[in-house]
């Protein structure tokens, strides 16, 4: 296991000065090593994934792997993506830092937290009610002030704040969500990881053109599925 600046793995206290310095050198490491090598080269984005504190969005207990090469497990079986992919994510959507963009799928807070330094509002939905809370306190906490969060099925979109210049999507449905297509503006992009639970999944970018929509598969993928709400109980 890595340890940081003799970082305590366990530990539910702050960081210290010399622990978030290793923090945020352990950052660089991360942004040169993993995102820029594989080709990610827009310096907007390795501006935002050099700056968020990674680290403050992941479990005390998996703080010292937070600048590792993968994902990591957030509770409520959920995780928290690799940085390439959040990386990947983030330069495919183009954000303008006028945006107004959907992230369905909160998990940690992490990625919207990312998105946060480049578009203008993040509005970010999460079917845990526990994560869209935890992930709430966290962007507060933070500093992350221009992040909307909210419980809630990302099926259905957010049809009060729609409609988005851009939707990140970072759970796996079967098939796109016909809602969230419509609350996309034309000239929108989504970004949306399509395909079976544990099966074959493929990253695709989509653009909203007025005379449909242009679909491009990008990467192939494995993330956590889209679940539907349960309406009744078992
Ligand atoms: N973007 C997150 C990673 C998310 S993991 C981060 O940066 O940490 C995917 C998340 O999607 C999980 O937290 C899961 O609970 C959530 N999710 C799954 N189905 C959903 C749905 N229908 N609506 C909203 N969120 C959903």
């Amino acid at each position: 296991m890595l340890t940081l600046g003799g970082f305590d793995p366990g530990s539910t206290r702050p960081p210290s000065a010399a622990e978030e310095a290793a923090f945020e050198a352990a950052r660089t490491r991360m942004v040169r090593d993993q995102i820029a090598a594989r080709g990610i080269k827009d310096d907007r984005v390795l501006g935002a994934m050099a700056r968020v504190p990674r680290h403050e969005f992941v479990p005390a207990a998996q703080r010292s792997l937070a600048y590792e090469d993968g994902p990591l497990p957030i509770g409520h079986g959920q995780t928290i993506s690799q940085p390439y992919i959040v990386a990947f994510m983030t330069a495919a959507l183009d954000p303008q830092p006028t945006d107004r963009v959907l992230e369905v799928g909160t998990g940690s807070g992490y990625q919207a937290a990312v998105l946060s330094q480049l578009v203008a509002v993040v509005y970010s939905l999460e079917i845990v009610e526990p994560l869209a809370r935890r992930a709430e306190a966290d962007l507060k906490r933070l500093g992350f002030r221009n992040v909307r969060v909210r419980p809630g099925d990302g099926n259905l979109g957010w049809p009060g704040a729609a409609p988005f210049d851009a939707v990140i999507v970072t759970c796996a449905p079967e098939r796109i969500p016909k809602a969230l297509v419509d609350q996309l503006k034309v000239g929108g992009r989504m970004i949306v990881p399509v395909g079976p639970n544990g099966g074959a999944q493929e990253l695709y970018l989509l653009r909203k053109h007025p005379e449909g929509l242009e679909t491009q598969a990008v990467l192939p993928v494995r993330f956590v599925p889209m679940v539907a709400p349960k309406v009744l109980d078992p």
